[in-house]
């Protein structure tokens, strides 16, 4: 009978557990804050919502189209000023390596909405951040004769979140690591805290982390699960965005404002390796077609933008769509958070779970992460990085549209 044997325990500061921008941020603010921080991704970084998402750092209009400015939309309208900071370097993130994709994006609307639009634009709300767009600024998608509505540009920008994802991935690579459940698995040691354990040949290996962060989007409902944790819960948003590959000179991003007071259509535009550019489709079209059929969606989206921009031709186009969820904190009436969530699990002494509801909000995620371990007395060690080098490294996520299109 052969004896088992212990397991080798490494130690370290955190471990955060999903490399979308939550994971990512939050490792490169702690490792900037001195911990010792590692980051495990089960598949590729950035995967599921972040490399969906379409990269609109909002400074909160959008979500303030009903008039009224709540403590809510204040805290998402720091967030633009963070990041720019951080693209230039001189932010808690080194973000100097990622693209800008648009420093505006704009607001219009079509006819039949335009005196809401003078309402909402005629409140406070607005705060000097949005520009009415002459007729001669128009960009060229709205130089058309045949647009009659107006146009409105925002000062809050659009980054190409590949290129972020790059930048946070290489600000700290030797943290990263792939995560393979079938030969990791959790343990629940004596003190009531979660370790680590992972099978290498016949050796086990233990990571035992003073703090555990779950950053991993809606795969924090599983690891919930798994864990036996039944607080916080999650809840999910289901879209279903629209992508079209075309050869159209114009880029643009901006939402058209509808009847309702979240957007009845985004545009944005993102480059593909061959030259070409995919519009990525978002907004009130991708919420109400979430269950529909691909060819149905696509359907829809074309009547929508028959109708919003009927100077359009778009027919040698090809078309897709991607279904996703967006996960968040689970809410009250399946609201809407509009600030990044991070709190404590109940029954597991060093989890904490998070979710940021908005890529923009991800330096807020780490904010209230961070508040989190200084009021446990949670201080950097001078720990080195565990001898974890037999776990392989995860890719950086092909963009849906590589992923539809090929190209
Ligand atoms: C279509 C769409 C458009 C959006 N557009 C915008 C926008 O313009 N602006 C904006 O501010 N926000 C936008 N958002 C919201 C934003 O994308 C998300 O809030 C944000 O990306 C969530 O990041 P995350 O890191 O929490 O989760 P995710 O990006 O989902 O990342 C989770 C990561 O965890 C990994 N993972 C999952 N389970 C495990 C596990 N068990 N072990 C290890 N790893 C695991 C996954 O592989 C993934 O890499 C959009 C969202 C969607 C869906």
């Amino acid at each position: 009978m052969t004896a088992i044997k212990p397991p080798l325990t490494h130690h370290c500061d955190i471990a955060i557990i999903g490399g979308g921008i939550a994971g990512l941020w939050l490792l490169n603010r702690l490792v900037n804050a001195g911990y010792n921080a590692l980051l495990f991704e089960q598949t590729a970084l950035g995967s599921d919502q972040t490399v969906a998402s379409q990269g609109m750092i909002h400074g909160g209009i959008k979500y303030t189209l009903g008039g009224a400015l709540t403590g809510a939309s204040e805290a998402i309208a720091d967030m633009p000023d963070h990041w720019r900071a951080c693209m230039a370097g001189v932010g808690d993130v080194d973000l100097r390596g990622a693209a800008t994709l648009s420093d505006h994006f704009y607001l219009w609307s079509s006819n039949s909405a335009l005196s809401r639009m003078s309402t909402f634009l005629a409140s406070k709300a607005t705060r000097g951040r949005v520009l009415k767009v002459g007729k001669q600024d128009r960009p060229a998608l709205f130089q058309h004769p045949e647009f009659s509505g107006s146009l409105y540009r925002l000062v809050d920008m659009v980054l190409d979140v590949p290129s972020v994802v790059r930048a946070l991935a290489e600000n700290c690579p030797e943290r990263i690591f792939k995560i393979d459940w079938s030969s990791a698995s959790w343990q629940r040691l004596p003190d009531q805290s979660m370790a680590l354990d992972f099978r290498h040949h016949d050796q086990r290996v233990r990571l035992a982390p003073r703090q555990i962060v779950l950053t991993a989007g809606q795969g924090n409902e599983a690891l919930l699960g798994e864990l036996g944790i039944r607080s916080p819960q999650m809840q999910r948003r289901p879209l279903q965005q629209v992508m079209i590959k075309h050869h159209h000179p114009h880029r643009f991003y901006g939402h058209c404002l509808g009847a309702e007071t979240t957007p009845r259509l985004t545009i944005s535009s993102h480059p593909c390796a061959d030259g070409g550019q995919v519009w990525y489709l978002g907004g009130a079209l991708a919420e109400k077609g979430a269950h529909q059929t691909a060819d149905e969606l696509i359907d829809c989206a074309k009547r929508e933008l028959a109708e919003l921009m009927p100077w359009l031709d778009l027919c040698d186009a090809r078309w897709a769509t991607l279904p996703v969820d967006r996960a968040e904190p689970r809410q009250r009436n399946f609201a809407r958070p509009d600030k990044a969530f991070a709190n404590r699990a109940e029954g597991c002494a060093n989890i904490i779970v998070a979710w940021p509801t908005k890529l923009t909000l991800s330096p807020n995620l780490a904010d209230e992460v961070m508040a989190l371990l200084k009021k446990a007395d949670l201080t950097p060690s001078d720990g080195a990085i565990p001898a974890l080098d037999f776990l392989a490294r995860p890719p950086l996520a092909p963009t849906p549209w590589q992923t539809a299109f090929g190209d």
